[in-house]
Order: C-alpha cells, then structure tokens, then sequence
C-alpha cells in the first residue's frame, strides 16, 4: 500500500513525486513512457523555475549542456520589446532544456529521492471503494493487469488525462485552442530567443537548447493549418520571412535542420476540478494553456510544490485529505487565474483592443518594458502589470493619450 501513486512522470508528476519522497511518504509513480523520451513541446522554463530546480538539487541535470539565454526580443502585430528580466533570486539567465534532457533529469531525481518510479507502465483504470478512489489498475509493458493500492491517486498525465476521465472530472472555464504548431532543431544558428507574432494570425519563434541546436517553429491559426501542411518547408520558411525579416536570411543561409517537423493543434485552454475523495489532478491534467505564454512546465512545478505541501501535511496526520486537496485546487486557481486569462487572450495571434496599448506604451517605457519580462519570468504578477494604476503611471509617462488608452 502506497500513500501516493502518482500516474505520469514527466514534469508534474517527476517534481510531485520527488517533493512527496523527500518529506518521507511512500510514492510510487508510473509512466507508460520511459525515459530518457521526447514529448511534443517547446522548451522556455521561467527564472521561477529555475529558482525551485535549484533549490531542489536539480538544476544542472536538468538543463544539461543548454545554452543559456539573457535577451528575448517580442514582437506583436508591429509592438516591439527587446531586453530580459531584473535578475530573479540570482538568475539573470533562463534557458530552454530539451524534454529528452530536462524530464529525465527529474525522473532520476524522483527516484534518487525515495520515489518508486516504474516506466513503461500504462494505467487502465481508478479503482474505487465507495466512491473513494483507493489505487489504479496497471499493465507493466505487454504483460497482465494488476492492481496498485494508494490512500491518494494524483493524474499528472497530461491534458488528455485518463486519471482525470475516470475519476469524471470536469472542465471548466474552457476556451477553444486558437493555433496549431511546427517545429524542428537547427544547427548553425547564433541567436538569442526570438517571439514573434506577425499580422496574418502567424507566429515563429526560436530558442537555443542543447546540444548546440536552436529548436525553431513556427504557429499559426487553426484554419490556415490544412494548406500549411501541404508544403510545410515552404510555409516556415514565409512565415519567418513574414515576421522576422532580419533573422530569415540566416536561416536560409546558415540553418541546417537536423531533426525531423513536429507538428500539433493545440488542445483546448481548460481547467478541470483538480480534487475529489482520495484523488487530486496536477499539471496539464488539471489545468492546461495555450503555450504562448511558455508558462506549462513551470507552472507544473509551481503547483505540484503546492500539492505537495497540502497534500504532504495531510499524510503527515496534520490535516484531513480530502480537504487539504480542496485547498491546493483553489489555490492553484486563485494563483493562475490571471496568467491563464491573459494566456487566452494573447494566444489568438491578434491583440485584443483591452491589451494593444498596454503594450503599445510598455514597449515606449524601458522601465515597464523590464517589467513585462519580470512578468514573463514569472517575478511579477500579471495583477500587478495591468494594475490600473500602474497602467495609468505608464499612460501618463509615455504620453500615450487617454483616449487610446481607455
Ligand atoms: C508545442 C508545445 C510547446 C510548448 N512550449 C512550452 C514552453 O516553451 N514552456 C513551457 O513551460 N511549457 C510549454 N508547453 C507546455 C508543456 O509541454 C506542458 O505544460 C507540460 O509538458 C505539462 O507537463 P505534465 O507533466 O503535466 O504533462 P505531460 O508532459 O503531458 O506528461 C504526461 C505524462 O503522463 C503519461 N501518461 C499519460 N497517460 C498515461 C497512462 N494512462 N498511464 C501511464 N502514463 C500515462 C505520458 O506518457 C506522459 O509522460 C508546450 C506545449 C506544447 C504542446
């Protein structure tokens, strides 16, 4: 008998179950993958991250041989930012690990932690009694299925969770994926990381990551997605030259694609009740965004150290359970709520009119550009950024005339 199984052992699940280990509490997690894998997604880890990775032991391994990075030029729709957050707890860098690199970094450390870590494991089924899930049903590799006891069964297995179906958690505060994305890895390229967004609904963007490579992808919207497929070569290469004009030439002349296209449409913007007896939800499973804002992986580890401290204290006999999981969902909630909006908002690829001239004024203010990328570091709130008066001192400080500005 475990006291937490925890299904999926990527960056939800890995930090879930390491925390939980070190506390002292009986984890098994469970991944079908095994590891080191890839999964489809890009890479951008907050200086927030980062902090905890370091506090936690994990940050070399986890970020490998990457390259770190101190610059981020944005631009949307003609608003241009360039420049990178004030140092966050001694971070004046972030980088964008490989998953290969980064999720196997902390598996090992799951492991090295006390944590049981089987993979190459699926998960068919909750087990319930009494409307209380009590464990999960597993098949190890092609062989039978049995049966694995826990007091708590976390889902950190994605947007797609089975834990999450089984269990009948529902969505809430949904908002149709806009995009959908192609990407692959370069060498040959020197940039810093580049966010782009052009004005026919397209996106590129570019970042080192390990091994000497650049990974370079380009989104789009949804309904441009068909005849993108058909010629996908063709349609990165316009779409760069569209929205980064100075960077495509290099790219052409310099770039050497060394890995094959990746491509998806996005799931939904969700959020899905993340508690219920004996059961809680972390990570993509229990709330899942547009990856825009790059903020998926480091809000996995933000809320699975949230769920460890409720959920550590209530297998310490400090609290009850189910309420200590009630608890960490409306946190969570309540701490999220303005990124995911703001996420939502952003990830159409066309400024909505409330937050064209905020950041038409940001990008007139070095001070407020330095705090858009605190924002993007994870350092400053987003209740903080579109403070009303702050956007008043900033209105006022750029000229920018109210009438625009309302
Ligand atoms: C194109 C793209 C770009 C992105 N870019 C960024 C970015 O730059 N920065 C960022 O922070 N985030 C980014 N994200 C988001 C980020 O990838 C996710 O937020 C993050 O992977 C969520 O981690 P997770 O551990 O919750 O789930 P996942 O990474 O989805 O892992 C879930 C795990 O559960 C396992 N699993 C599922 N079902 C079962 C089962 N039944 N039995 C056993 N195991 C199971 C899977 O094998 C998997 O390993 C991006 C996403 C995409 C798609």
């Amino acid at each position: 008998m475990y006291d937490v199984v925890v299904v999926g052992a990527r960056v939800a699940g890995s930090s879930l179950a390491l925390l939980l280990a070190r506390q002292g509490h009986k984890v098994l997690v469970v991944d079908r993958a095994t590891f080191p894998s890839d999964t489809i997604s890009s890479h951008f880890l907050q200086q927030t991250a980062l902090t905890r990775l370091r506090d936690w032991g994990v940050l070399e391994a986890a970020v490998g041989d990457c390259t770190p990075f101190r610059n981020l030029t944005m631009h949307y729709t003609g608003i241009v930012l360039d420049g990178f957050a004030d140092p966050v707890d001694g971070f004046a860098e972030t980088y964008a690990p490989r998953r290969t690199v980064f999720d196997a970094a902390l598996v090992d450390a799951a492991r090295e932690s006390g944590a049981e870590v089987r993979e190459g494991v699926t998960v068919e089924d909750v087990i319930f009694d009494e409307g209380r899930a009590v464990g999960v049903r597993i098949r190890e590799g092609d062989g039978p299925v049995h049966d694995v006891r826990a007091r708590v069964v976390v889902g950190a297995d994605g947007a797609n969770s089975l834990v999450a179906e089984k269990v009948g958690a529902e969505k809430y505060d949904v908002h149709p994926a806009g995009c959908f994305v192609v990407y692959s890895y370069f060498s040959g390229l020197d940039w810093s990381a580049h966010h782009r967004t052009g004005f026919g609904r397209e996106q590129m963007g570019a970042w080192p990551t390990n091994h000497g490579l650049h990974m370079v992808a380009t989104m789009a919207s949804r309904d441009q997605m068909r005849a993108y497929r058909s010629d996908i070569e063709g349609n990165v290469d316009g779409t760069i030259a569209r929205c980064a004009p100075e960077l495509i030439e290099d790219l052409r002349d310099s770039g050497v694609r060394e890995e094959r296209w990746r491509q998806m449409a996005y799931p939904d913007n969700f959020y899905r009740r993340s508690h219920g007896a004996g059961w809680a939800l972390v990570g993509d499973a229990g709330y899942h965004k547009d990856p825009f804002t790059g903020q998926g992986m480091t809000d996995a580890i933000k809320y699975a150290e949230l769920l460890a401290e409720h959920l550590g204290a209530a297998l310490a006999g400090e609290r009850e359970v189910d309420g200590a999981l009630a608890e960490y969902a409306r946190e969570r909630d309540e701490r999220s709520h303005h990124t995911f909006e703001f996420t939502v908002a952003i990830s159409e690829l066309t400024l909505p009119p409330n937050l064209e001239p905020a950041l038409r004024a940001t990008a007139m203010s070095p001070e407020y550009t330095r705090k858009f990328f605190g924002m993007v570091a994870g350092a400053v709130s987003g209740e903080d950024f579109f403070a009303p008066d702050n956007l008043a001192w900033l209105y006022e400080t750029t000229g920018m005339p109210s009438t625009v500005a309302a």
